[in-house]
């Protein structure tokens, strides 16, 4: 069995944050919270991480409804990500992640209040968290002691009791699995682009950025209209 979801099954929390660091690039609190809201709807649920045949056949899904460092807790424990297209993200700026079954569409939502969870955070984190991340105006000495109390923080969060969350049962109104979509080639670049996203001038194809058309992207405000040609 794979290293990740012997973790996740034997629910040895701090293991999947050495992981999820590597993958996000730092541990914080918010990773932590991800992976733990995560065991939750798991338990909840009673579902294991995504496998191998999951993954193809996208047995259960995980819906998010914010794009920060959560997120990524999320990914690593479940297994549902942007790429196997199990992670579905809601713009709707909530910390909160709903499990569902694909079969059934029954499911469990997991919302966490940052504000309940503020006694969670040691002494000086979250001022010093605004000073060094939020104004940028830390010292390299508080940066270094900001990453400690980090570090303490997501440990903590990483062992929250279940009642701090909201847990609730839902439906989940069918989502469609990711269909496979023929590709055309651009007139102007010669890039293949997916045939759902190409437009057509005088009867030729283009993708949207040689268009010159709006599109959508997830960036970290969230969902927002983009415009324009990516390329210099
Ligand atoms: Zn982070
Ligand atoms: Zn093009």
């Amino acid at each position: 069995m794979l290293t990740l979801n012997r973790l996740v099954e034997e629910r040895d929390t701090e293991a999947i944050l050495e992981y999820a660091r590597e993958f996000h690039g730092h541990a914080c609190p918010y990773l932590a919270l991800g992976i733990r809201a995560s065991l939750v709807a798991m338990e909840e649920l009673g579902v294991g991480r995504l496998d191998y045949s999951g993954s193809v056949d996208e047995s259960i899904l995980a819906i998010v409804e914010v794009n920060s460092c959560f997120t990524d807790g999320v990914q690593v424990t479940t297994g549902c990500t942007l790429g196997n297209n199990s992670l579905i993200y809601l713009d709707l700026g909530k910390t909160a992640l709903t499990l569902v079954r694909r079969s059934t569409w029954d499911g469990v939502r997991v919302y966490a209040d940052a504000e309940k969870l503020a006694k969670y955070y040691p002494p000086g984190a979250v001022e010093l968290f605004n000073k060094v991340v939020k104004e940028r105006k830390g010292t390299p000495e508080e940066r270094k002691r900001l990453w400690e109390l980090w570090e303490e923080a997501a440990m903590g969060m990483l062992h929250l009791p279940r009642e701090e969350f909201k847990i609730e049962r839902v439906r989940v109104p069918p989502i469609e699995q990711a269909p496979i979509f023929g590709s055309v080639r651009c007139s102007n670049c010669g890039e293949l682009v997916m045939e759902t996203r190409a437009v057509y001038v005088d009867g030729n194809p283009y993708c949207l950025n040689c268009a010159g058309e709006k599109y959508l992207g997830v960036i970290g405000r969230g969902i927002v209209e983009l415009n324009g040609r990516m390329r210099v």
